[in-house]
């Protein structure tokens, strides 16, 4: 058992923490998570390892990415044990403050992002991405590292990120991570945890389905036969649709082709809402 690595609740101890390392010219990459680590978030670590000489997760369930209603309350918050894996894995610090070191009294401030942004998960969550965005973007100004690895389990996200980057000039790379999955398909998810036994079994549609449409239309099927199968499939297994969509895998927009694209999907299991996507 490794040492658990150093924890900072405050951007200002971080960045002095940080700051001899990148003077001695060490690279710094930076993992955002909102905790509850499972063998994806720790995929990320290790992608962050190849491009970087040090590794900083941060841990921090952002209230401004939840509307009210949603499970900001109940999101699982298992800090010890994350500390854990994150030093089986050799991260170097853990950035885990609280909502009023990130949002102290009187704060103002917060980024609106259009382009990929719009639709899929905006059309449904409407407050997301922009709580998204300013938090990711506070984390990637208080630690400024040389890269951030991002899942590509949350890929409107992914890009959405990207495009944030380039437009404010931040000064880091963004790097994306393909997504982990359970044996059974099911892309692992802190909400997984919601499931209950039948929920979990009725999960496995999700991944079934898109690999499904994905081989029909690999086979020459029209999307619109594709689309209407593939949500009567996900109803059968007990889910509610939200969106099953097939975008340009780079700007999110409507595809001229469907090779290359992106099949992405939101639905609901009971009270549980998983997303997942794949590539066409
Ligand atoms: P979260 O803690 O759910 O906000 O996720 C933190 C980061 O881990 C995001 O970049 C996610 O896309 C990524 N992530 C979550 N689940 C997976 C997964 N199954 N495979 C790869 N990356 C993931």
């Amino acid at each position: 058992m490794r040492n658990l690595p150093d924890v900072y609740r405050g951007v200002d101890a971080l960045r002095a923490a940080l700051a001899p390392l990148r003077q001695e010219g060490k690279t710094i990459a930076l993992v955002p998570t909102m905790g509850a680590l499972h063998a994806g978030h720790l995929s990320l670590v290790e992608k962050a390892r190849e491009h970087a000489d040090i590794v900083i997760a941060s841990i921090f369930v952002n209230p401004k990415q939840f509307a009210p209603g949603e499970d900001f309350e109940s999101y699982p918050r298992t800090e010890e044990s994350d500390l854990q894996k994150l030093a089986d894995h050799n991260v170097f610090g853990v950035f885990a403050p609280n909502a009023k070191e990130m949002y102290p009294n009187g704060f103002a401030t917060s980024i609106q992002i259009e382009g990929p942004a719009l639709g899929l998960e905006t059309d449904h969550r409407p407050h997301f991405f922009n709580g998204v965005a300013t938090v990711v973007a506070k984390l990637l100004l208080a630690v400024l590292p040389d890269i951030a690895v991002f899942g590509e389990k949350d890929y409107q996200q992914l890009r959405v990120i990207e495009r944030m980057a380039k437009d404010l000039h931040l000064p880091t790379k963004i790097v994306g991570a393909p997504i982990v999955r359970e044996h059974d398909g099911l892309a692992m998810s802190s909400r997984n945890e919601y499931l209950d036994a039948k929920e979990r079994q009725t999960a496995i549609a999700i991944s079934q389905t898109l690999t499904t449409a994905r081989n029909a239309l690999r086979n020459g099927e029209s999307w619109i036969d594709v689309r209407k199968k593939a949500l009567a499939a996900l109803k059968l297994s007990g889910f509610a649709t939200d969106y099953f969509e097939l975008r340009h895998a780079k700007h999110l927009g409507t595809p001229i082709e469907t090779s290359g694209a992106r099949i992405l999907v939101a639905a609901k299991v009971g009270t549980t809402r998983l997303i997942d996507n794949i590539e066409v």
